[in-house]
């Protein structure tokens, strides 16, 4: 590797980089875009322990025992992960720490890739947890090391909270080579200075550890004192610091905001809350006095300046800008002006400063592009058995993965997708509102049904529910990028088959239920007669479908070709698929049906071959 001091990383590179810096010892989590990266990038350095997790709970309890075992630990997750991690962050709140815990939860404000817009910082308020908010992918890796310093020091998690641009953006991380894993291979970096974890020999703490209210009590007292230290370091550290421009204009910011801030509006002077909770109320206060007219640039929610109104200073902030959406440079400008900060402060100001609508004049050309909806990939195994749902037509309660896009055209073939493992839980709870004639679905993929679809499995067989439970194991976890999981046998540190991989039929036996059937879904009347069946049967039974993503662990081709005879009718049925090797040719027939075509995208699943009743579609032999 060269000998420099710098390095072009993506936030979540540079996480995983600071990281490694800080020692740590246990990196667990669950894949959720956009933190998915810091993990796999963290396993290259082959010293900490990286795993994934069956779900985001699990990921930080082990985090968790690491650190009574005086390790340090860092658990990731993307923003509503952290939700089903709050069970176990709230009283790790109060508890604290041994090693030092970073909990890394990464928004996605516009919801690129999520199902809310929550935003995270609203956390580290509600667990009293201190947070850092990087701006930039150097801040990322300073940021980390920084966090379990203070985790430790102070005796408690510290959240470090991203969102999407500055996870997947690239910037420069200075450090030395020694800290930067060798991108080209998986091999331990020649030159590791990973620094080695004190051994320190385990000693029982039962007032700290055991949360029984006798304890819990004197703990949550001890958190809130904790709070004013931890405001006195956000004082005073340097992490929150000010930089003075014009007296007249000046800007409180957090996170990707401020490069905003810095683009559209060098001459203000600014307060960068980097270490954004608890706020620095003594900076804040200096701040103000200095400068005589100050607004809040924040995405999402008023948090700072919710914060900030609780020390007895208003400021304006969401009046200006949206609290949905990202933030952009053009709204930011838009912001400006709106609040006559531009034109009344910067004289020397370009056209592209003074420019009026950036964002209004990006939404018309946006309308103006074609729209087309995200569909299935070709060759998808989920395809067929959300085409024999539809023409089943029985509500389908819907989870969280890629096959979500079964309920958008032309398959339409899911009723609801709410939160990850949610399915099987929704089908009971529709199945007991006696309001659906027919017998219901649940559908999740495999990587769902190990997050916590298990329980929810275990509780319709419990409470005797009668609903079709459909599992489509792809054996990956597609959406995030294909991670492994219980299901696949591989783990993320050795990336090897390890033998104890968790069969999906025997756990769903083990949970006493007897009607399961297992198919093939590129056999598409198999799909449809097995659904059929299951769907009129009178007890709980799952179905299994089992055929790999055709992108992960690596793009399947299955060597077959298929064409559209001539003939076709232009019925438009094996369009009904979505397949999107499969479009409309720019030929009609005589009553102005197009003509479909196949193209050279076609892996040859064979799918549109069963749903052509006509037969008009044939392997093309070579
Ligand atoms: S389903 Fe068959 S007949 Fe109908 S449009 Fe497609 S190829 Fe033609
Ligand atoms: S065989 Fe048909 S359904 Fe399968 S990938 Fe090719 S065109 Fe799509």
């Amino acid at each position: 590797m060269a000998n420099v001091n710098a390095a072009l990383l993506t936030g979540n590179e540079a996480i995983a980089a600071g990281a490694y810096k800080a020692g740590v010892h246990v990196a667990t989590g669950y894949p959720g875009t956009p933190s998915s990266e810091i993990l796999p990038y963290l396993a290259r350095f082959n010293n900490a322990i990286v795993n994934w997790s069956i779900n985001e709970k699990t990921a930080l309890e082990i985090a968790i025992g690491a650190s009574i075992g005086y390790k340090r630990s860092m658990f990731t997750t993307k923003h509503v992960g952290l939700n089903v991690a709050s069970d176990p962050l709230m009283t790790l709140a109060i508890t604290g720490v041994r090693g030092g815990i970073a909990v890394i939860t990464a928004d996605d404000p516009a919801m690129h890739s999520s199902q809310n817009e929550q935003d995270n910082r609203f956390y580290s308020k509600f667990a009293k947890v201190p947070m850092f908010e990087p701006s930039d992918s150097n801040e990322c890796f300073e940021f980390t090391c920084e966090a379990f310093e203070i985790s430790e020091r102070f005796d408690t998690p510290v959240i470090i909270r991203t969102t999407t641009r500055i996870s997947h953006s690239k910037s420069i991380v200075r450090t030395p080579p020694a800290y930067l894993p060798n991108m080209n291979s998986n091999l331990e970096n020649e030159n590791n200075s990973y620094p080695k974890p004190k051994e320190k020999t385990y000693i029982k703490d039962i007032e700290k550890f055991v949360m029984a209210p006798v304890y819990a009590r004197k703990r949550h007292k001890i958190a809130i004192e904790r709070l004013k230290k931890l405001q006195e370091f956000s004082n005073n550290s340097g992490i929150n610091n000010i930089e003075y421009n014009s007296l007249d204009f000046g800007i409180i910011t957090s996170g990707i905001s401020y490069q905003y801030v810095k683009e559209i509006a060098p001459f203000a002077s600014v307060l960068k809350l980097s270490f954004s909770y608890p706020i620095p109320d003594l900076l804040i206060k200096e701040f103000v006095k200095k400068v005589k007219s100050v607004i809040i640039v924040e995405e999402l929610e008023p948090f700072i300046q919710d914060e900030i109104s609780s020390i007895g200073i208003n400021l304006r902030g969401k009046e200006i800008f949206n609290r949905f959406g990202e933030l952009t440079p053009d709204m930011v400008k838009e912001g400006l002006i709106n609040a006559g900060f531009i034109k009344k402060y910067d004289n020397k100001s370009s056209d592209k400063l003074q420019g009026k609508g950036g964002s209004s004049k990006l939404d018309s050309l946006l309308e103006k592009l074609p729209q087309r909806l995200p569909a299935l990939c070709s060759g998808c195994p989920h395809t067929s058995v959300f085409y024999a749902l539809k023409k089943l037509k029985v509500p389908v309660m819907g989870d969280i993965g890629c096959y979500t896009l079964g309920a958008l055209p032309p398959l339409n073939a899911m009723d609801s997708c709410i939160s990850m493992g949610l399915a099987f839980g929704a089908a009971q709870g529709l199945s007991l509102s006696n309001s659906s004639p027919k017998k219901i679905a649940g559908i999740m993929g495999d990587s769902t049904f190990f997050h916590s679809g298990i329980t929810s499995l275990i509780d319709a067989k419990y409470n005797n529910a009668c609903f079709t439970a459909i599992i489509l194991d792809n054996s990956t976890t597609a959406m995030t990028g294909g991670q492994d999981h219980p299901g696949t046998g591989k783990n993320l540190s050795s990336g090897q088959v390890v033998s104890n991989k968790i069969d999906i039929k025997r756990v769903v036996e083990g949970i006493g239920i007897d009607e399961i059937y297992i198919i093939d879904p590129y056999n598409y009347n198999a799909v449809y007669k097995t659904l059929k069946k299951a769907l009129s049967s009178k007890n709980l039974n799952v179905i299994i479908t089992k055929r790999p993503c055709i992108l992960y662990p690596c793009k399947i081709d299955l060597g077959k070709k298929f064409k559209i005879l001539e003939g076709c009718n232009g019925c438009d049925l094996c369009m009904q698929i979505g397949c999107p090797s499969i479009l409309n040719s720019e030929n009609f027939l005589d009553n102005n049906k197009p003509i479909p075509f196949i193209d050279s995208s076609c892996i040859g699943c064979s799918i549109c071959k069963d749903i052509c009743i006509f037969n008009f579609i044939e392997e093309i032999k070579s």
